[in-house]
């Protein structure tokens, strides 16, 4: 059907032309050029409805364009056929063929893709408008200041709708280029085909046969075959080969920059304008570079309030990628990161400590209570943890399964095992049954260790030793505090006392 409709349309428009006496051809071409622009305008439109709202509103806004074309066609017809005066131009029809442009002006303009950005729209829509009318007041002074259509400053109205015409095709090449996907690549390919076309058709139509007697107003319908061809795009199924791969610059710049080129076409247009009109082309200029001030202004207010909601985002992202969802505490990556930040940090000299925390026979709480009780232990004791540490410089953190991890900022040997002691009693003290341990209730065995934080290593080494004092608080019988006796743990030593796999896991290496 695609090809079928605008086919037929043309055949029947060149047999028309073609075999009819003149009294047919010329009220014949008038009425085609109002019925080919409406075809077009349908088929525009029934593409739009199959459409997510902002490329619907494309295809609409082309839609648009093509029926006001229409009803500029009509009003010619009505000045040739009804009123019987060809030789005068109708104020309403030359305003409707330069209005015809703005919707698709917008639409070339505007960013359809952005949410939110309503008054920006309005002010695109504004310079659109502008851009219209501006050329509309060019065209009609133009044709008013010379008595017939082949007059040299009338070849000047040929040469602005050339330069307008160019304007959109380059924008919906543009446009086409920088599709994200099928569906915008459809729809501005559609339209800048078309575009090109008319482009071609109308420099033909206004430079060779308009000024020339002997070709007849049946020649102008030659148009028909640009909205005959666009009518054919539309009525195409979406296609549904792959969107060529555009980098986001380019994406970015087609789209801040259309409606620059907008404000641009608008101060062009007034300044052909202001040789024939002052008052217009000023009027003109002003919208034009008040369109790209407020334009501005709101792009920045826009950007910042994005860069402000991003930052939230960002930082509620961090939050939760920082804590430990069962328990609420800081988890292990939160933890990484608060030891790399001391040792990278200027407060490396201090003597931070290191508590490893393990809940003793917590397999045995799990096997005889169930999985449910034993996250509800998982998160009484890091609630007790948390209460029992005063300082805020503290760090908590489930470091995985039943294991916790204290970072104790620059403490004394002697308050680093007064800490260990209160968390392990508060631990107890919460008096959770777990009656297959020698204890009968929850306890926790801690390994402690401290030492002067130079870089990285050191940090690892920390971790290891604080881990070594764990497993001799579990062999000594549990439910105790070891703190770690210096050296730090040497990785080249044969070392008994930790498995090399709890070694390796520790170090975050492999063997
Ligand atoms: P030990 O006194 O030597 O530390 O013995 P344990 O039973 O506490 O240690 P083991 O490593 O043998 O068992 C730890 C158990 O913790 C096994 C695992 O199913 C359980 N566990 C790990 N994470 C969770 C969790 O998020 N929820 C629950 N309910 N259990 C967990
Ligand atoms: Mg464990
Ligand atoms: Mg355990």
């Amino acid at each position: 059907m695609s090809l079928y409709l605008p086919i037929a349309f043309l055949s029947l428009q060149v047999v028309v032309l073609t075999f009819f006496p003149p009294s047919v051809t010329v009220p014949a071409a008038y009425i085609l050029m109002v019925i080919a622009p409406l075809l077009a305008a349908v088929a525009a439109f029934r593409r739009g409805r199959s459409h997510a709202p902002s490329i619907r509103s494309c295809w609409y806004a082309i839609s648009w364009s093509l029926a006001i074309w229409a009803v500029a066609a009509c009003g010619n017809l009505w000045q040739e056929m009804i009123l019987r005066r060809p030789d005068e131009v109708s104020r309403w029809a030359m305003l409707a063929f330069n209005l015809a442009v703005v919707p698709t002006t917008f639409m070339l303009a505007s960013d359809w893709q952005l949410r939110g950005r309503q008054l920006l729209r309005v002010v695109d829509a504004l310079v659109a408008l502008a851009l219209g009318y501006a050329y509309f007041q060019y065209t009609w002074r133009m044709i008013n200041a010379h008595a017939g259509l082949m007059d040299a400053g009338v070849i000047d109205v040929a040469w602005l709708l050339d330069l307008q015409n160019l304007y959109l095709s380059a924008a919906g090449c543009a446009r086409w280029y920088a599709a994200v996907d099928r569906d915008e690549r459809d729809l501005f390919r559609t339209y800048a085909v078309y575009k090109l076309l008319y482009l071609v058709i109308v420099f033909v139509n206004d430079h060779y046969f308009a000024p020339n007697p002997a070709f007849g107003p049946q020649y102008a319908t030659i148009v028909t075959l640009a909205f005959a061809v666009l009518g054919g795009f539309a009525l195409r199924a979406p296609s549904s080969s792959p969107v060529r791969s555009v980098t986001s610059v380019v994406v970015s710049a087609v789209r801040s920059g259309s409606p620059i080129l907008l404000a641009l076409a608008l101060l062009a247009a007034s300044l052909f304008l202001i040789r024939v009109d002052y008052p217009w082309g000023c009027a003109g200029i002003l919208i034009a570079v008040l369109g790209l001030g407020v334009r501005a202004t709101l792009t920045q207010v826009l950007q910042m309030e994005r860069g402000e909601a991003l930052q939230r985002e960002t930082s509620a992202l961090k939050t939760i990628a920082w804590t430990d969802a069962l328990t609420g505490i800081p988890n292990r990556l939160f933890f990484t990161e608060a030891l790399a930040r001391l040792w990278r940090g200027e407060r490396s000299r201090e003597r931070p400590a290191i508590l490893m925390v393990d809940i003793d026979h917590f397999k045995l709480l799990n096997d005889r209570y169930g999985h449910p009780a034993g996250d509800g232990c998982l998160q009484a004791v890091a609630q007790a943890l948390q209460h029992a540490l005063t300082r805020p410089d503290d760090v908590l953190a489930r470091y995985g399964g039943e294991e916790f991890i204290v970072l104790l900022r620059d403490n004394p040997e002697s308050a680093v095992r007064l800490v260990a002691e209160r968390l392990r009693a508060a631990v107890q003290s919460l008096g959770i049954g777990n009656l297959d341990s020698p204890d009968r209730v929850v306890t926790v065995s801690i390994g402690a260790a401290s030492a002067e934080l130079t870089d990285e290593n050191t940090a690892v080494r920390l971790v290891e030793s604080a881990d070594r004092a764990l497993y001799e608080a579990k062999c000594a019988g549990r439910n105790q505090v070891k703190l770690a006796t210096e050296p730090a743990y040497d990785p080249d030593a044969t070392d008994t006392s930790i498995t090399a796999r709890r070694r390796r896991l520790l170090l975050g290496r492999r063997p």
